[in-house]
C-alpha cells in the first residue's frame, strides 16, 4: 500500500473517531449498580405478585421554553403547534405505532429469538421481538400550579431576562452546561414532580454536542434510603429547542436535520421511565432487558437490518436493534421500544414516588382517546415503495395532507374529500424519501413514503 494511501486511511480513521466522540447525542448519567439492583427487586417483586397496574397511564406535561426575548414562534421561543407535535409523536411512538413502525423488518430478530429461547410474551405473531406499547397517553397541562388555566395548554414561557439568567446558548461544555440546568435553571422553574413531566427547552451553543438529557426515576430501597440523585428540584428533561417537535407534523417548525421527528424526547422519556441504552454504555454491556440483543456500541445514521452479527458474543444471527429508541439512529429510523423495556417503564411508573402519582390530579384531558390510538383504522399507504402514484387509505377521519420531501420542502397540500381514499401522484419527484402528514381534528399522522 502506497504511504499515501496509508496517511488517507490515518487521517479518515480520526475523522470518524473524532465524528463518532462527538456524537453522545444524550447527556444522561449512567445509572449506578445500587439503583440497579433495587430496580431489579422491584421488576422481580411485580412479577411475582402480578403488580395491578392503571389501565392507562397518563401524564401531564409542560414545557418550560426558555427563551430571550424573541417573539412567539422565533427560535427558540418554539410556538404552540411545534410543541403539539411533540405530543402526538410521543403518543405514537409509547404505543408502539409511531413513524416507521410499519417497516420493521419481516424477520426480524426471529433467528436470535428463537437461540436466545425467548418467552412468547415478548415475540408477535411472526416470531419477532414484538415492538412494545406502554398503554400511556402524554397530555399537555392544563393549569399550573396554582390551578390557573395555561394560555397554552403545556406551555411556560421564560425570558432569560426575567429571571436574570445566563443565556444557556453561551455555556460552551457539557458539564457546565449541566450544572447550570441542574443549579439554577431547574431549580427555579421547575412545577410539582409528582404532577407534571417538567421538559425545558432552550437553545445551545454550539460546541455542545447533545440534543437532550434526563434525570433517571428516584427508588427508595426497603430501609428508604434513596438510590438516585434525583430531587424534586432537579427532575425532569432538557431537549435543544431544534430538536423537539416533528418535520413532518408541522413543516413550519424549527428543526436540526437528524432531528426532526421527535424522537430525542421519546429516548429521553424512555431514560426518565428507567431505561438504559441498548449497548449499556459499554462494548456490548448490559441493559438489563432480554429482548435486546447486546450491540458493541451506539449506532448512528440509518442502517439496514440486519446490522452488525456478531459484534456481541450473544447477538448473532440478526444483531443489533438499531431501530430501537435507546439506540442513537437518527430519527426516523428508530421506531420501537421492546416488551422487556415496557415493563421497566411501568415498573418506574408504579414505585417511583416521583412517577407513581402522574395523571391523577386531574391537570389535563385530551380527545385523543387510547382506544382510537389503538384500533385497527389507521391509514395506510400503497404502494410503498412506489414508482409514481400512491393511494392514501382510511383517510376520512383527516382534514387535509402534506407532501414533503427530506430537505423540508412541500411539495403537495392538499384538503382531503370526505372519502377514504386519495390518490397522490409523485411520478415528477425525483426518487427519495417522502413524508406524507395527515392533519385532522383529534389526531395527527405522519407516513413515510419511498420513491424508487
Ligand atoms: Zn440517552
Amino acid at each position: 500500500m502506497k504511504r499515501s494511501t496509508l496517511i488517507i486511511i490515518f487521517v479518515m480513521g480520526f475523522v470518524f473517531y473524532a465524528f463518532g466522540q462527538n456524537r453522545q447525542m444524550c447527556a444522561t448519567d449512567v445509572p449506578d449498580s445500587r439503583w440497579e439492583s433495587e430496580f431489579q427487586r422491584l421488576i422481580k417483586r411485580d412479577k411475582l405478585n402480578q403488580e395491578p397496574r392503571a389501565s392507562t397511564y397518563t401524564i401531564p406535561v409542560v414545557f418550560h421554553i426558555v427563551h430571550s426575548g424573541e417573539a412567539i414562534g422565533t427560535f427558540p421561543n418554539l410556538d404552540s403547534a411545534q410543541i403539539n407535535s411533540q405530543i402526538t409523536v410521543l403518543n405514537e411512538d409509547f404505543n408502539g405505532v409511531g413513524l416507521n413502525a410499519d417497516t420493521y423488518p419481516a424477520n426480524a430478530f426471529v433467528n436470535w429469538a428463537i437461540a436466545q429461547g425467548l418467552p412468547a410474551s415478548s415475540l408477535d405473531s411472526k416470531g419477532r421481538v414484538k415492538i412494545g406499547s406502554l398503554d400511556i397517553r402524554f397530555c399537555l397541562a392544563l393549569y399550573d400550579t396554582s390551578g390557573n388555566a395555561l394560555p397554552e395548554p403545556g406551555i411556560d414561557r421564560i425570558d432569560i431576562h426575567s429571571k436574570a439568567w445566563t443565556n444557556p446558548n453561551t455555556l460552551t461544555d457539557r458539564v457546565r452546561f449541566k450544572k447550570y440546568l441542574d443549579n439554577v435553571i431547574k431549580p427555579q422553574s421547575i412545577w410539582d414532580v409528582t404532577k407534571y413531566l417538567n421538559v425545558w427547552v432552550t437553545d445551545k451553543s454550539r460546541s455542545l454536542h447533545n440534543m437532550g438529557v434526563s434525570s433517571i426515576p428516584p427508588f427508595s430501597t426497603l430501609e428508604g434510603i434513596p438510590v438516585s440523585s434525583t430531587t424534586d428540584s432537579t427532575d425532569g428533561i432538557w431537549c435543544w429547542a431544534k430538536a423537539v417537535g416533528s418535520y413532518p407534523l408541522y413543516p413550519s417548525g424549527y428543526y436540526k436535520s437528524n432531528n426532526i421527528a421527535g424522537r430525542t424526547l421519546t429516548h429521553e422519556i424512555g431514560h426518565y421511565l428507567g431505561l438504559r441504552h441498548i449497548w449499556g454504555d459499554r462494548p456490548c454491556a448490559n441493559d438489563y432487558c432480554d429482548d435486546t440483543p447486546t450491540a458493541s456500541s451506539a449506532n448512528t445514521g440509518n442502517p439496514s437490518y440486519p446490522l452488525n452479527s456478531g459484534s456481541c458474543s450473544s447477538n448473532a444471527p440478526d444483531g443489533e436493534m438499531f431501530m430501537n429508541f435507546m439506540d442513537y439512529t437518527i430519527d426516523p429510523y428508530k421506531y420501537m421500544f421492546t416488551v422487556n423495556q415496557v415493563e421497566r417503564m411501568q415498573t418506574a411508573l408504579i414505585h417511583s414516588p416521583f412517577r407513581n402519582k402522574l395523571g391523577s390530579h386531574g391537570l389535563c384531558t385530551s380527545t385523543l382517546s387510547n382506544a382510537k390510538l389503538n384500533d385497527n383504522s389507521l391509514p395506510g399507504l400503497y404502494p410503498n415503495p412506489t414508482a409514481g402514484s400512491i393511494i392514501l387509505k382510511r383517510v376520512s377521519k383527516y382534514n387535509s395532507v402534506i407532501v414533503s420531501n427530506i430537505m423540508g420542502r412541500i411539495i403537495y397540500k392538499e384538503r382531503i374529500a370526505r372519502e377514504d381514499e386519495q390518490v397522490i401522484d409523485l411520478s415528477n419527484q425525483p426518487n427519495g424519501t417522502y413524508f406524507i402528514s395527515l392533519f385532522g381534528d383529534e389526531s395527527n399522522r405522519i407516513l413515510m413514503l419511498l420513491k424508487i
